[in-house]
């Protein structure tokens, strides 16, 4: 299946999303035959840079461009140039990379090919422009000093200062357009676009949680929608969202809210209990807390917060008069304060734990007018006490809570529950055999806690295990698997120890298959490689190609 982001990219200008003002000039340039021979396109990642890059090439190249500049996005030409398969016209060169930054230095050289064709333009696409050296800039400056007939340049950075700083004379000849983020809202409507196109359904909350996630960009966007749909049939739900994203559900941040309004530090233990149990990354549910928090402050101070789901909404509404402005300033100083602590502490349950037992124990904002009205040295008040029912100022601590049903009302945490005790991969006791042969108990187990997880592992293959680390190769990139993996090694590494006896550290690579030859060159690491010779299998010209040009194909996904 092709990837979404792939097969709903733009491919005329006119379909640049949010971008429309970057598009109408460069379409207007096509238009009058007016292109420059150097650009620059900066904005975060994601929001259509080496897209629209992509769109001016075929639309320089396009035999049946429209009038207006769009290119018809059909035709050979554009087809391939809209792949980024092989073209001999358009070149794009992964600055990111050793070899990108070669390339960019023997670019001298190579822009005195014409293009293939009478009337062609040859284009170069620099990703991660920022990447380059100074030699390379110095090398591209006196291209763009006396550039060639035909041939465009097109820069794409994320970090334009970075430019300014090593290549302020080769800024001066470049025109530069700045992407914008893509919002919230208008990632939602794409996102319900493309579900609609492809006859899927979703609820608004699950569209909502990717939009958030996502962050500005799209593609990003979109693979997560991807891999949602990979996980299962029907509806994408919320819960699948949460499931893809290691996301907390938000009855967890509403107990979190709970426990801190009735200042009960004995519910903090079962709270994380269940966390740690269900397999949820503590950082990321720090980072939830945090946007929680600061929702319910916006709320208090008249601002609607964007990109709320409506069980989060509900929570807010509910202990919104039990927590003051100051209480939830106090409370993000303490949670930025244990931040940095959670993602380098060998035990970040702790961080966690002493974070909301500070939280739930945290002195309240003593309203003033309330303790000069009732006498001098009362105990710190709840805030809020016009609301009537002011609770005991401080609760003596409780045995622990009672166990919490989380059953009822159709609101279950997304996060698996635990496995059940005695299930047999749980109970084995370690094996000697070695980890290969165990992999697949050990997905299993893993599994068991948090599915997506499992899944993540389930494509990888293990490597042997050297000075007690342990490489994890995964047999196809997976930008999204593997960040879980590297974020939840920890849980992964405790399944190995229990079920092998083995402590090893977790190692996440991404690799092409064993026994293929490496590529000749690679452009991004061995990520693309596998592409790449698909494409040379395909269409054998291709290698001839790449040999006069001495260079990689660079696909951009
Ligand atoms: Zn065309």
């Amino acid at each position: 299946m092709i990837a979404l982001a792939r097969r709903y990219r733009p491919k005329r200008f006119a379909d640049l999303l949010v971008q429309d003002h970057v598009a109408a000039v460069l379409r207007g340039a096509v238009a009058r035959g007016r292109v420059g021979h150097g650009y620059l396109l900066t904005g975060p990642r994601g929001v259509g840079k080496t897209t629209a890059a992509r769109i001016l090439a075929m639309a320089l190249n396009c035999p049946n461009r429209d009038p207006s500049g769009d290119p018809c996005g059909d035709c050979e030409n554009c087809a391939r140039i809209w792949n980024g398969s092989a073209n001999l016209d358009v070149v794009e060169i992964d600055a990111a990379s050793n070899r990108g930054v070669d390339d960019a230095r023997d670019l001298r050289e190579r822009a005195m090919y014409a293009a293939s064709q009478a009337g062609h333009h040859k284009v170069y696409i620099v990703d991660e422009a920022h990447m380059l050296t100074r030699e390379a800039w110095n090398a591209l400056l006196k291209i763009l000093e006396e550039p060639p007939p035909g041939v465009v340049f097109v820069f794409a950075t994320t970090e334009p200062q970075k430019i300014a700083a090593t290549a302020a004379p080769v800024l001066s000849r470049l025109q530069r357009f700045d992407f914008r983020r893509i919002g919230p809202t208008a990632i939602r409507a794409r996102l319900r676009a493309v579900l609609d196109a492809e006859g899927i359904a979703a609820d608004d909350d699950a569209l909502t949680l990717i939009a958030r996630h996502a962050d500005g960009g799209m593609r990003d966007a979109l693979s997560v929608l991807d891999q949602c749909l990979s996980l299962g049939e029907g509806a994408v739900t919320a819960a699948r969202v949460r499931e893809v994203l290691g996301l907390v559900a938000d009855d967890l941040f509403a107990e979190t809210l709970e426990l801190v309004a009735e200042r009960s530090p004995a519910a903090v233990f079962p709270l994380i209990d269940r966390l740690v149990d269900a397999g949820a990354d503590l950082v990321e549910f720090m980072g939830g807390a945090g946007e929680a928090l600061r929702a319910m402050l916006m709320l208090q101070l008249g601002t609607d917060p964007e990109g709320l789901t409506e069980g989060l909404r509900q929570a807010l509404q509910r202990y919104r008069d039990r927590l003051s402005p100051g209480d939830l300033v106090r409370m993000l100083k303490l949670l930025t304060d244990s931040e940095a602590a959670v993602r380098r502490s060998a035990n970040p349950r702790l961080v966690v734990e002493t974070l909301l037992l500070r939280w739930a124990m945290m002195d309240r904002t003593v309203d003033l007018e309330a303790v000069l009205a009732g006498g001098a040295a009362s105990p710190p008040a709840p805030a809020a006490p016009a609301r009537g029912s002011a609770a005991p100022a401080r609760r003596a601590v409780q045995s622990p809570a009672p166990e919490r049903d989380t059953g009822g009302g159709g609101n279950r945490p997304a996060v698996a529950p635990p496995p059940p005790a005695g299930a047999p991969s749980a109970a084995a006791s370690p094996s000697s055999a070695p980890l290969a042969e165990l992999w697949p108990d050990i997905v299993a187990e893993v599994r068991s806690h948090s599915r997506f997880l499992g899944e993540a592992l389930a494509a990888t293959s293990p490597k042997s295990a050297q000075d007690g680390v342990l490489d994890v190769v995964l047999g196809e990139p997976n930008p999204l698997f593997a960040e879980r993996l590297q974020t939840e090694a920890r849980a992964v590494e405790d399944v190995i120890r229990r079920l092998s006896g083995q402590g090893v550290r977790l190692r996440v690579t991404e690799g092409s298959p064993e026994g293929a030859p490496a590529p000749r060159r690679l452009t991004e690491a061995s990520l693309k490689a596998d592409r790449l010779r698909g494409f040379r299998a395909k269409d054998p010209s291709l290698d001839t190609a790449a040999d006069a040009l001495d260079l990689e194909i660079v696909d951009e996904v």
